[in-house]
């Protein structure tokens, strides 16, 4: 099974990501943790990356594309995956050719979402306010066009994101038989 979570930072993707993981028995897979992990390369491209998430920018879609294709073609994820954070371009949509059974939406507001973000406890050099802001305003602009694209594919799912984590859970996994 291959499964994509959609929303905002701080919707709940990686919190039911990892849930989903678990119970299916499938990798999870976080485009946002890989680059995290690459920006502390002390290379051309590590140094490109961090920058790039500390500003709360994309990763242009080339080099986002190649570092997926380049993780999936690793023998664990023959069976499947729960991706999170990629696709979220329609241009990374689009040059994505595996075929995902269902894209799931967790749908929070802007402001559940930053009253969340607010509230965490860990320190993380890619989440100050501008950069999570840039990251929601991105998200508006240039990931929301992909859950047409998704609905017409017809594996498009909404789920209440502001419901309690298990209501969430539940919701998610009553698609997946
Ligand atoms: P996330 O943890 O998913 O919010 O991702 C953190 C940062 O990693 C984002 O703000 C982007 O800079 C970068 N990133 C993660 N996934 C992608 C993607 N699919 N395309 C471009 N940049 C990405």
């Amino acid at each position: 099974m291959k499964v994509l979570l959609i929303g905002i930072q701080g919707a709940g993707k990686s919190t039911q990501g990892n849930f989903l993981s678990e119970k299916l028995n499938l990798p999870y897979l976080s485009t946002g943790h890989i680059f995290r992990e690459l920006s502390k390369d002390k290379s051309v491209d590590g140094r490109f990356i961090k920058e790039t998430i500390n500003a709360g920018f994309l990763v242009p879609d080339e080099l986002t594309i190649r570092v997926v294709n380049e993780y999936l073609q690793r023998p664990e994820y023959r069976n499947g995956y729960i991706l999170d954070g990629f696709p979220r371009t329609i241009q990374q949509a689009k040059s994505f050719h595996e075929k995902l059974d269902k894209a799931f939406y967790l749908k929070v507001s802007d402001k559940e979402a930053l009253w969340r973000l607010a509230g965490r406890d860990e320190y993380r050099e890619d989440e100050t306010l501008k950069a999570i802001k840039k990251r929601i305003d991105l998200f508006h602009e240039v990931t929301e066009p992909i859950l047409d694209f998704y609905r017409q594919v017809g594996i498009l799912v909404e789920v209440d994101g502001e419901k309690t984590i298990s209501e969430v859970s539940e919701n998610i996994y009553s698609h997946l038989n």
